[in-house]
């Protein structure tokens, strides 16, 4: 596997594959792996000839800076894993490297950012937005890889790919979980057993709404029993929405020919996590 942490590097490398007439697969990451992440390299092995990986925590996406300082870093054993699975490019960039200055330019997003994650995480998507840009004129991607627990950043990547007219098919995964169903994330590690046990409860809140919703179609009462499912668990419920699955927006009449999203957030203890289920899934 080659590795760089060098922009220009991995820029050249890319441009060498695709003069070779190679197609390229890239997976984006904030590192920390796991098994949703591997997933998403497995993926893109098999449409793609070659498969880049990037690990870079992008400071200008997260809003809390606490959030910033604890998230994750493994970059000796993502190096490992990657290079048992098969990726061919690793590109690990600094901050510097990948800011050489502070970015000027803002995105925005529309309906999308004002929903959920955009409501609370003033200024994500912005964040995601540019360096998801960035990255995609670094790789030259034919096919990005994005995982279904970050639905929302999906449909922003797809927005973003269609307006500025990126030529990459944008690919989405499904989520990986643990056992007990707890959606794979980096920031899992930082649970304390106890933590570790409450989170599970998020993906169960959510297979019973969508239970309860296929029966009842009642947006309200589902809502309710959600607030009431996590209260006194030792979860603080963030937002729990039932949403059109293209737009985002609230859905309360629910019909078999539209596409639905039950998304979750929540801290447990200082830990932010999310999910989400389809619907008709
Ligand atoms: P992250 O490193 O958290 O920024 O995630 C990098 C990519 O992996 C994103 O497209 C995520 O949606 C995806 N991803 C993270 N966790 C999972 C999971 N449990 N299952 C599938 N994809 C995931």
């Amino acid at each position: 596997m080659y590795f760089t942490a060098k922009s220009q590097e991995a820029h050249y490398q890319c441009i060498q594959y695709k003069q070779q007439g190679l197609s390229i697969g890239f997976v984006p990451t904030m590192g920390a792996l796991h098994k949703g992440h591997l997933s998403l390299i497995e993926r893109a092995k098999q449409e793609n000839d070659i498969v880049v990986c990037s690990i870079f925590v992008n400071p200008i996406q997260f809003n809390n800076q606490d959030d910033l300082a604890r998230y994750p870093r493994t970059l000796e054993a993502d190096r490992l894993l990657l290079e048992q699975v098969g990726c061919h490019l690793l590109f690990a960039p600094s901050e510097a490297d990948m800011y050489p200055r502070p970015p000027r330019t803002r995105l925005s997003f529309g309906e999308l950012e004002h929903t959920m994650e955009g409501k609370y995480r003033p200024g994500h998507f912005h964040g995601v937005g540019l360096v998801v840009s960035r990255l995609f004129h670094i790789v030259q991607p034919d096919r990005a890889y994005f995982g279904q627990k970050d639905y929302q950043q999906y449909l922003i990547v797809r927005q973003l790919v269609e307006d500025l007219l990126f030529p990459v098919q944008i690919v989405l995964c499904s989520t990986v979980r643990e056992p007990d169903g707890l959606a794979m994330s980096s920031r899992n590690r930082r649970l304390n057993p106890q933590q570790r046990q409450q989170a599970s409860l998020l993906y169960q809140s959510l297979k019973e709404a969508q239970r309860q919703l296929l029966q009842t179609r009642n947006v309200d009462q589902v809502k309710k029993y959600v607030n009431q499912y996590l209260a006194g668990s030792g979860i603080q419920l963030e937002y729990f929405e039932v949403a059109d699955a293209h737009t985002l927006m609230p859905a309360q009449n629910i019909d078999d020919h539209q596409q639905i999203v039950l998304c979750i957030a929540a801290y447990v203890g200082d830990v932010r996590l999310i999910d989400n289920v389809l619907l008709f899934s």
